[in-house]
């Protein structure tokens, strides 16, 4: 099955908004297997919006659309698709009865135009919006199969995983219905060399599939396997995933939902290790990441952010000398700032943060230079980075390295993953 998502909204062209819900889409989609071979935007237009329909059906049978089902005159998606169609809308009396139920819980009068939030195509599987108003909807025809979903992403994104997704999944091969996806996460590779590594697999992947996807300085490589059963479908991701591990498990950190801060803390955790953390180009980047994480506070006794390098002396007690002798883009002032929190705040392990995050150069160091100083009990590391990208990529990389090289002192230093 090939997929084309047509978000409609002007707003998307002008650039007022991004179309994270062609993002989400696809992610859920490719998880199913369905190949997303086009991303298209339109305006809130009938006729252009007729014109991507059409060059739609030329090419994917699931034509997905997001936006424009909301009660506003701009709002022409449903009227656009009956007329393509040829079908006439009709009232769901679940949609109304709720929209009804909706503006009688607030003690507000509805206005005439709500009552098309509730108009669906007809012969159409309603989709029930349990956080707006106007439903979603699928269309079967002959040839294709319609989606509709409004378009706010808190609307579509529940709607699309927890209704349509499941729809989607009945709805594919019938003798293979299991489809299930594992996530394997790397750090410390690039993307292309990963990929070259394992090129023979790529080239040759059928069941399980093997897709690459990198973000923000890591690499994923997403495994689906279609079966009979689950315990058909986890043998043959299980089998996959250790032939590559074979080749690439060493850059491997975890799976699935696991991050780099969340893999980091466990650790910690296991070993009931304490942390603190002297933040300079990051400014507290690290330890907000960290306290997304449940459970931390038995983990992080606190931090400082010592940006100038008058605080770094005043409130780190960072000698003036070290600074004035190695600059404070330094692996000597990273370090002292690790050893420093450590000993301020009573923990295991301190983490020190330092370097140029840009789009100028510190002296003679050039922008994305960072140095991270690591102490575990005492034992001090230093890791210099040269990284790539604009000030914020720059930050939350260096957080990123920042785990990595932890956990790396961590194990080195006995505390066994
Ligand atoms: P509403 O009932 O809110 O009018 P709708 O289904 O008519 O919903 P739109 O009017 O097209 O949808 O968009 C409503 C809001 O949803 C937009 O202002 C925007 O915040 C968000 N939105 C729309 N399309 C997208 C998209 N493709 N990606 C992310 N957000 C979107
Ligand atoms: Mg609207």
């Amino acid at each position: 099955m090939n997929a084309e998502i047509i978000a409609v909204g002007s707003e998307l062209l002008l650039g007022q908004i991004t179309n994270t819900n062609a993002q989400f889409m696809s992610e859920h989609l490719s998880e199913l297997g369905i190949n997303v071979y086009f991303h298209t935007v339109v305006g809130d237009n009938p006729v252009r919006l007729e014109e991507a329909i059409s060059i739609a059906q030329q090419r994917a049978d699931l034509i997905i659309f997001s936006g424009g089902l909301g009660p506003t005159k701009d709002d022409l998606t449903k009227e656009t698709i009956a007329r393509v169609l040829d079908r006439s809308l009709v009232t769901d009396g679940v949609a109304m009865a709720s929209i009804e139920a909706f503006f009688a819980s607030r003690n507000r009068v509805m206005t005439e135009n709500n009552r098309k939030q509730a108009l669906v195509l007809e012969n159409s599987h309603v989709f029930a919006n349990h956080n707006g108003m106007a439903p979603g909807m699928a269309v079967e025809t002959d040839t294709h199969t319609y989606m509709l979903f409004p378009g706010p992403p808190n609307e579509l994104q529940p709607m699309f995983q927890f209704e349509a997704k499941p729809y989607l999944a009945a709805k594919l091969s019938d003798d293979e219905s299991i489809i299930l996806s594992h996530v394997m996460h790397f750090f410390g590779i690039g993307e292309s060399d990963l990929e070259h590594r394992i090129e023979h697999i790529l080239a040759t992947q059928t069941n399980p599939t093997v897709a690459p996807l990198a973000s923000a300085g890591e690499v994923k490589l997403r495994i689906t396997a279609k079966a009979h059963t689950v315990a058909e479908a986890t043998a043959l991701n299980m089998a996959m995933e250790q032939q590559l591990q074979q080749i690439v498990g060493e850059y491997q950190y975890g799976i699935n939902d696991d991050t780099l801060i969340s893999k980091t803390v466990e650790l910690l955790q296991r070993h009931e290790l304490t942390l603190s953390v002297a933040e300079s180009l990051t400014a507290g980047l690290m330890q907000a990441e960290l306290a997304d994480i449940q459970g931390i506070s038995a983990v992080l006794a606190g931090g400082v952010v010592v940006y100038n390098e008058d605080v770094k002396v005043e409130q780190l007690g960072i000698a003036r000398e070290t600074i004035d002798t190695y600059s404070v883009v330094s692996g000597e002032v990273a370090a002292a700032m690790a050893t420093n929190v450590r000993e301020k705040f009573g923990t295991c392990v301190g983490v020190g943060l330092t370097g140029a995050a840009g789009p100028e150069p510190h002296g003679d160091q050039p922008p994305g230079t960072v140095y991270i100083g690591i102490d575990v009990n005492g034992h001090v590391e230093t890791y210099k980075l040269n990284l790539h990208g604009l000030r914020n990529t720059v930050r939350i990389r260096a957080v990123k390295y920042a785990c990595h090289y932890l956990m790396q002192q961590l194990v080195k230093n006995g505390y066994n993953k």
